[in-house]
């Protein structure tokens, strides 16, 4: 019996499935437990579980969470601690690597990246059937990318991040700093008639084309799916498909599939797979 989990910033996502049933499922805020300390509660609950299998919103190597930004981290190295006190396997991988093993077998399409916008910018990518991770499981952290200097200091401790114009929590910031309505919509932003906020929405799209255009320029993928909160969005695909030329390497341009993912959530489904895909 498998446990599932996708922690992000915002919400805990968890399944337990037997096999390919699905015996129980359920949603959490975040902030209100520890990722560790709900893991050992739910294995207290039940003792049928054998693997434990994480997408985490964070920078994970070898079973240790190295850093994370919008979540509290109750233990780092989560899968000497859980393995030591009960007999489990935890598996543990970044939230986009996850998402893209997912979309690589929704979508039978071996060389794939999934590029998210939601709490923060994502992007993961699978090469002929191999996810790129990196020497510390830190490629294709494409958020974190030098953009632009801004007024705030980004998760990573830097100020000049593309997440900082192209996220949920970037948003935030800007429209914080503008003095806007926090609950203030990427759709309403475009249809105010305050400058502040098509300022915030057009560096928004500016930094989207960027991200995207860079993904597609360095990984040359078949598909590129678009999740997440903000990122799964048909306005969003179709600026895409008008205007990715003219920010990516045409020729990567000229074949590429772009979609909106069809899964309800890449993150937890690919952490299912990530036995197969994991030593
Ligand atoms: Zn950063």
């Amino acid at each position: 019996m498998t446990l599932g989990i996708d922690i992000g910033g915002s919400y805990l996502r968890y399944e337990i499935r037997d096999g390919e049933r699905s015996l129980q499922h359920g949603i959490l805020k975040s902030r209100e437990i520890g990722l560790c300390t709900f893991i050992k509660e739910m294995l207290q609950e039940e003792k049928a579980i054998d693997t434990v299998a994480v997408s985490y919103a964070g920078q994970v190597q070898n079973g240790t969470i190295l850093s994370a930004p919008h979540i509290d981290v109750d233990e780092r190295g989560i899968k000497a601690t859980v393995e030591r006190d009960y007999d489990v396997e935890l598996l543990i991988e970044n939230d986009l690597n996850c998402a893209v093993m997912a979309e690589a077998q929704h979508y039978d399409c071996d060389t794939i990246a999934a590029l998210s916008v939601g709490t923060g910018l994502g992007l993961g990518v699978v090469d002929s059937g191999r996810l790129i991770r990196g020497e510390e499981g830190m490629a294709t952290e494409l958020g974190h990318m030098p953009y632009m200097e801004s007024p705030f200091v980004c998760s990573c401790g830097k100020n000049n991040c593309i997440e900082l114009y192209c996220s949920g929590s970037g948003l935030a910031h800007w429209k914080k700093h503008y003095g806007l309505d926090p609950a203030l919509t990427l759709e309403i932003l475009e249809q105010s008639s305050q400058r502040e906020a098509q300022k915030i929405y057009e560096a928004f799209h500016e930094a989207f084309l960027h991200a995207a255009g860079t993904a597609v320029t360095l990984f040359n993928p078949q598909m590129l799916i678009l999740g997440g909160g903000i990122g799964k969005n048909e306005a969003l695909r179709l600026k895409l498909e008008e205007k990715l030329d003219t920010y990516a390497f045409p020729l990567g341009v000229k074949n590429l599939k772009i979609v909106l993912s069809e899964l309800e959530n890449a993150s937890l489904e690919g952490a299912f797979l990530l036995k197969e895909y994991h030593v």
